[in-house]
């Protein structure tokens, strides 16, 4: 596998001679300390053989029902488009769509990216916008949320379990192996590998030297001399993935601060409306996010009350909290524990994910409770918002720059030669 020459950290913005590295082993960033490269051995032909597993997997997931409800002689059975649909039959679109993108279209998108990329590399072909369709297999990593589908699964399971006896249908176990193969096939894959394959005028090899202007590719990290940087429409744009390249994000700060607020301003609504309503025998009972938890403690389901309750209310606070305090930090100048603030951003990024579990809850109770006189269960109001705050909360996270937090240091030699760390 060959390496860029250099690389700008994208955490801290540290500028890096990329050292070989070991059969697996990895570099890490001496400033900040995240992992910059890591050689995965095999990779092509494992994450390859995974993937392929994964599509199989990923159809028989959707094609058949993964939970059928048996109620006074009825059975419902729910596939995964099937929530779905009841949420837009419902007239809840927007909530239709964020359980669409993330639990079918993105996972079953990234699949068929992956396969398109990888099977000619492996075959020794050509593909024309490799680099672009790799770009988009990294952009739709964060919104694919199969994981935390499969949690909205275990909770819906425990609050129908007094009410109706529950099938677990052939797709379940499609479902729980595809999270486990997915999660194979990232650990597999060597992003570096397939980089290395998409060829670069040589005016983007050439190695920036001091004084040059740099410019860093965040979604496949090639860093390169500001003016090999090919423009259009007013922007410089990634010759390798196409991505629009900036010193920093633009504005970062500002946006972090609207979606922040945005997102504060959701959670309100979120929390107090009711994000579902059963109706039962004639009886209209609602459910908030909190009572939901509380349902789950007093059935005696205290580990995934807690669970819920991390995710839906611990989380979504936490990650504002965060942000606000590493916004106000950045605008102050801090020099304090800069490599403690970073690690905190990627904690941020890393867990808002989970929040959405609530609404897998609701789409999946919404499909499986229609049994006409006997109960129903509807999308609340507050589901909308809930699911808002979500996604707002991740864009946040997505528009802070971290590198803005060691702006305002200097650290020695720019340019250093990497630690190598062997596992
Ligand atoms: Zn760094
Ligand atoms: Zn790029």
């Amino acid at each position: 596998m060959s390496l860029d020459l250099v690389t700008q950290c994208h955490e801290c913005g540290l500028l890096q001679r990329n050292p070989p590295i070991p059969p697996g082993g990895g570099v890490r960033c001496p400033r900040c300390g995240c992992t910059l490269h890591r050689s995965r051995p095999d990779s092509l032909n494992r994450t390859l053989a995974l993937t392929v597993a994964g599509i199989v997997l990923f159809v028989v997931a959707n094609a058949f029902p993964f939970l059928t409800l048996q109620m006074q002689g009825g059975a419902t059975e729910t596939t995964l488009a099937s929530g779905v649909l009841a949420l837009y039959d419902q007239g809840e679109w927007q909530l239709a769509i964020v359980v669409l993108f993330t639990s079918i279209l993105a996972p079953g998108l990234q699949l068929g990216l992956l396969l398109a990329v990888l099977l000619p590399l492996r075959l020794g072909l050509a593909t024309p916008g490799l680099g672009v369709l790799f770009r988009y297999v990294k952009t739709l990593t964060p919104w694919g949320m199969m994981d935390v589908f499969l949690l909205g699964i275990l909770v819906s399971v425990v609050k129908l379990a007094d009410i109706a006896g529950i099938l677990p249908g052939v797709s379940l176990f499609a479902f729980v192996l595809l999270i486990f193969v997915l999660a194979a096939a990232q650990a597999a894959l060597d992003p570096d590998i397939v980089w290395s394959r998409v060829s670069l005028p040589a005016s983007a090899r050439r190695v920036p030297g001091r004084g040059d202007e740099v410019l860093a590719c965040h979604v496949c990290e090639l860093t390169l001399c500001a003016d090999a940087a090919p423009r259009s429409h007013g922007h410089a744009h990634c010759p390798r993935c196409g991505e629009v390249l900036h010193w920093r994000k633009p504005r970062s700060i500002e946006r972090t601060w609207a979606l922040i607020a945005a997102a504060a301003i959701c959670l309100v609504p979120a929390n107090l409306l009711p994000i579902m309503r059963v109706t039962s025998l004639g009886q209209i009972q609602s459910d908030t996010i909190l009572s939901g938890v509380i349902y789950l403690f007093h059935h005696g389901m205290w580990p995934l009350a807690v669970i819920v309750f991390v995710a839906s209310v611990f989380v979504p606070m936490m990650k504002l909290t965060l942000l606000v305090y590493l916004n106000v930090s950045v605008q102050r100048g801090s020099r304090w524990r800069p490599r403690e603030r970073t690690r905190l951003y990627r904690i941020t990024e890393a867990v808002g994910r989970w929040s959405m579990v609530d609404i897998y809850v609701v789409a999946i109770l919404v499909t499986m409770v229609q049994l006409g006189n006997l109960a129903t269960i509807e999308a609340g109001p507050g589901a909308v918002f809930f699911a808002a705050a979500v996604v707002l909360t991740m864009f946040a996270a997505m528009a802070f720059d971290p590198r803005l937090i060691w702006d305002r240091l200097t650290w020695g030699n720019e340019e250093r030669h990497h630690d190598s760390i062997r596992r």
